[in-house]
């Protein structure tokens, strides 16, 4: 196999991938979803980007250790200390119990995970199980690094060499500058602890040496992943904003444990942004789109995942449902021909498919690029200089590294019920029954009235296709 090549946003370069501590195969963090509501498509397009990492790796003969950890507590609604906590005002609004609402949406996610074909990782902490570790962890750097204010124990990110290195620039950390905490020495300077203030009613609070009251969220990431994979550890990821505070944080806090200038991991790696232009990418905008929306549109979730892996993940990718529809085709198309492979399994062997294995190498190792591997795979099922069932066999690398079940995955498993059709599997295939006996009868102006009204049913009609019909996605109007 190829040497991995990949991109360390701290140091901005593309360097080649070898583990620290063979023994302990690559160890990996990646930044998990706070669990205060459903997770967005973007969100989830950060789990794609490392269960692609995490299969390029597995694939590759590494053994993984992988962690996504679930945030149960801690982050504000704003990431510079200030605004409600997201968890506590979740709970508020909905009045409910606070463990239930975690509990809920960790769920959620984690059934989000599995709709995408995305690997259980090795651990998912809850940073609520690890806030002793946090509190034992502020204790060994408070002396040197943090000083109280009443709302708690701040970080003083001068006492760290070259802090915020990580982000793209010093003077542009994000909403530090915005809306600094009263008494801060340095509006960069984080929360490592935030004390209760008198008279509020929390519903997740703890004991600690600085009052009772709830950690910093950057702080469950370094001691989780400390816990977890060790001090110094292979790859830490997480998307694109997280490089502008939450992981400049991280490590200065790591430095500040180690008492060392050493971030913790050994490559840092960020996936770019899913947008939309319309705003549904903001939780805070009422309606965002989440991967249930898009189902009860009459999406498969994979069809989302081939979405994401059209894309190098350090690209801008843009959620349009017209994307959507053009990814689902695509995936559909290739499932098509690869049943069609199967139907012809037992023609003789006559040709080598390794060069193919080759070149999905090639393209993974250049940074993750399954936007490259795509077209491999499509030339690899279309390669008729190959058997069938050779095709077929080689089609495994593909499935292992891209994450799609093409063993398994049949055109039918993509045929997804919008939410809103108003028809049943059972009906369409009676009315289609009715339009066979009506074209048998050469009445053609009663079979275009069947295809017609399944039309409007969101129901396509496809002559000559062995599914004889599919479901059409509902695309909202505008
Ligand atoms: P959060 O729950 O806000 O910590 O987000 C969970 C993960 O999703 C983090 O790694 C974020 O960086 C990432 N993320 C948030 N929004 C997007 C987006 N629109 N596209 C891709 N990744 C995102
Ligand atoms: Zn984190």
């Amino acid at each position: 196999m190829m040497p991995l090549t990949l991109y360390d946003s701290l140091s901005r370069s593309l360097r080649e991938f070898a583990p620290l501590d063979p023994a302990l195969g690559v160890r990996v963090y990646s930044c998990g979803p706070t669990v205060y509501n459903y997770v967005h498509v973007g969100n989830l397009r950060a789990y794609v980007f490392t269960d692609t990492l995490a299969r390029v790796l597995t694939w590759k003969g590494y053994d993984l250790n992988h962690v996504i950890n679930i945030t149960d507590v801690g982050h504000l609604t704003s990431d510079a200390d200030a605004g409600d906590d997201k968890m506590e005002a979740a709970a508020k609004k909905a009045g409910q119990d606070i463990w239930a609402i975690a509990r809920h949406y960790t769920d959620a996610f984690k059934q989000n995970l599995n709709d995408l074909n995305i690997r259980t990782p090795t651990h998912m902490p809850l940073a609520t199980d690890h806030v002793d570790g946090m509190i034992e962890f502020a204790k060994a750097i408070e002396a040197k690094h943090c000083y109280r204010l009443e709302t708690g124990l701040y970080f003083d990110v001068s006492t760290v060499p070259d802090y915020g290195r990580l982000a793209r620039s010093a003077d542009d950390i994000g909403e530090s500058r915005i809306d600094p905490v009263e008494g801060k020495r340095h509006a960069q300077d984080f929360a490592i602890w935030r004390t209760s203030p008198p008279g509020e009613n929390r519903q997740m609070e703890w004991d600690s040496p600085w009052g009772r009251g709830a950690p910093g969220w950057h702080l469950e990431c370094s001691v989780m992943s400390q816990k977890y994979l060790g001090e110094r550890f292979d790859i830490h990821t997480g998307g694109i904003d997280h490089r502008e505070i939450h992981h400049p944080n991280e490590i200065a806090q790591n430095q500040a444990h180690c008492d060392c200038a050493d971030s913790g991991a050994n490559f840092w790696m960020h996936n770019n942004f899913l947008i939309e232009r319309g705003g549904k990418m903001s939780k805070s905008s009422g309606e965002f789109l989440t991967l249930r929306a898009l189902v009860d549109r009459g999406f498969h979730p994979l069809s989302y995942r081939m979405l994401c892996l059209q894309a190098h993940y350090r690209s801008e990718l843009e959620f349009t449902w017209d994307n959507l529809v053009a990814a689902q085709v695509r995936l559909k198309r290739l499932v098509q021909n690869i049943e069609a492979l199967r139907a012809r399994s037992d023609e003789p062997s006559k040709g080598s498919a390794a060069a193919y294995r080759d070149q999905l190498d090639a393209a993974v190792s250049d940074d993750l690029n399954t936007a490259k591997a795509l077209p491999v795979l499509d030339s690899l099922v279309a390669d008729k200089k190959v058997a069938p069932a050779d095709r077929i066999a080689a089609l495994a690398d593909f499935a292992a590294v891209l994450g799609l079940p093409l063993d398994r995955l049949t055109r039918a498993d993509l045929r997804v019920r919008p939410a809103s059709a108003t028809i049943d599997a059972e009906a369409i295939e009676a009315r289609l029954e009715e339009r066979r006996a009506a074209r048998a009868a050469k009445d053609f102006a009663a079979s275009d009235a069947i295809r017609d009204e399944l039309a409007a049913a969101g129901v396509e009609v496809m002559d000559g296709d062995p599914l004889g019909w599919d479901w059409r996605p509902a695309l909202p109007a505008g």
